[in-house]
């Protein structure tokens, strides 16, 4: 049995945090060059170019890529041979509470969604852990805005919809969100399991994580890409040819009865990174 203590988790926690938010993912960034020589809009590759100089200043002067630095969102992955001597959950959270206070980033949670008061350093963080096999602890942490976290959606769809009903579906959250999630957007896509389910794929799916799937989810994936980019949102809704940057689906078996939909999208910040402790 492997000893993990809190201290460790706390101080993984806050350099990743201080890291995510001044650096935007590589694969974001890659994306946004490509698009920029792609765009077909002259003022959509203005935008896509002083987004790019955004994130590179944001990365030169450790300051943060957005006003918004975002509800922080965790998930585990807790080996079998791991002891943790404490509670996971408050070494977490004092990384957050630690990263955003001392980096002044702004405090965006509030205690209560009815009273509304700020908790003041950001904590709690969202946190979801599963077991694995294995003698090490992975976090893998996002920061998310609210202009897109606010324009995802999930719908439970008849299994007679079919693919066309999750096609259509995606495209009419994309629709109807424009420019309020600051595109060009990544889309978290989680078909399938229950109604929460649905929703946690579709989080974790804005990881992009590289893992293989089925041919008919690769194409699925290609040819909402190609839907989106076609509604000619453009980058931060002022029209163009690029809107979206990646799709990436999540699946998981379901009862003969459901198609639970989950679209979580995620702006041009996309701020998320993995360490394996
Ligand atoms: S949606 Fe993203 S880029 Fe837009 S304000 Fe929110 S965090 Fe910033």
């Amino acid at each position: 049995m492997r000893i993990i203590n809190l201290d460790t988790i706390t101080s993984c926690v806050y350099e990743m945090l201080k890291e995510i938010n001044s650096k935007v993912s590589c694969k974001t960034l890659c994306a946004l060059k490509e698009a920029a020589n792609k765009e077909k809009s002259f003022l959509g590759k203005v935008i896509i170019n002083e987004i790019i100089k955004n994130d590179e200043l944001a990365k030169e002067c450790s300051s943060p890529i957005c006003q918004d630095t975002g509800i922080v969102v965790c998930f585990l992955e807790l080996g079998n041979k791991v002891f943790i001597d404490g509670n996971i959950n408050d070494a977490i959270n004092e990384g957050v509470r630690r990263a955003y206070t001392d980096n002044f980033y702004r405090k965006s949670v509030v205690k209560s969604p009815i009273t509304r008061i700020n908790s003041q350093d950001n904590t709690p963080a969202i946190i979801y852990m599963k077991q694995t096999i294995g003698d090490t602890l992975k976090i893998k942490l996002m920061v998310k805005g609210a202009g897109s976290e606010n324009m995802s959606k999930i719908k439970m769809l008849k299994p007679a919809d079919g693919v066309e009903g999750i096609k259509k579906f995606v495209l009419d959250t994309v629709k109807e969100a424009l420019g309020n999630p600051c595109p060009p957007i990544s889309i978290g896509i989680g078909i399938g399991g229950d109604f929460e389910k649905a929703a946690l794929l579709s989080k974790e799916a804005l990881f992009l994580d590289d893992a293989s799937k089925p041919e008919e989810i690769i194409t699925l994936e290609k040819e909402i890409y190609e839907q989106v980019n076609n509604l000619g949102i453009g980058p931060m809704g002022l029209g163009g040819s690029t809107t979206c940057l990646f799709v990436n689906i999540l699946t998981y078996p379901t009862h003969i009865a459901m198609l639970p939909v989950a679209v979580n999208i995620q702006c041009h910040a996309a701020r998320h990174a993995e360490r394996i402790i």
